[in-house]
């Protein structure tokens, strides 16, 4: 998929480098997850999920764009777009910004707004048609 032409070698281990890391690490919100030890990266477009030990966005195949959407790199519009050694990428060749593809925290909120129905509301609803969790996911997935 043309993703290993994409990946530049981040072979800087120096204090600027970890501290962009930290920064990077920061950034992100809604794609990353985090205990003492490790980290997660999870893709918003098809949420692989990959542990990392310190590990630079790049050498594990996610990008980010300038927006903050977390995700592999062979989704992006481009594959010749260029990628820093942040694993940071321009929100031109990014899905979710160019309305290609919409991430499911967005299509909650979204559908939320639309509908004009609050998460409480939601959840009464759910309560008054269900009695239990089975019954609500057969429901949804089935
Ligand atoms: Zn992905
Ligand atoms: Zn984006």
């Amino acid at each position: 998929m043309g993703r290993n032409g994409q990946i530049r070698d981040n072979g800087n281990d120096n204090e600027q480098g970890l501290s962009l890391k930290s920064k990077i690490k920061m950034k992100i919100r809604h794609g990353f997850v985090s205990n003492s030890s490790s980290s997660s990266y999870v893709c918003e477009i098809c949420h692989s999920a990959t542990e990392v030990y310190d590990t630079p966005l790049t050498e594990v195949g996610f990008c980010q764009c300038d927006y903050g959407h977390v995700f592999c790199l062979e989704h992006s519009l481009n594959q010749n777009a260029p990628v820093n050694d942040d694993g940071c990428v321009t929100v031109e060749v990014c899905p979710i910004c160019k309305l290609k593809l919409i991430s499911d925290r967005m299509f909650v909120d979204y559908t939320q707004k639309r509908i004009g129905i609050s998460r409480d509301e939601m959840l009464k609803d759910i309560k008054n048609r269900f009695k239990t969790y089975k019954e609500l996911i057969e429901y949804v997935y089935e």
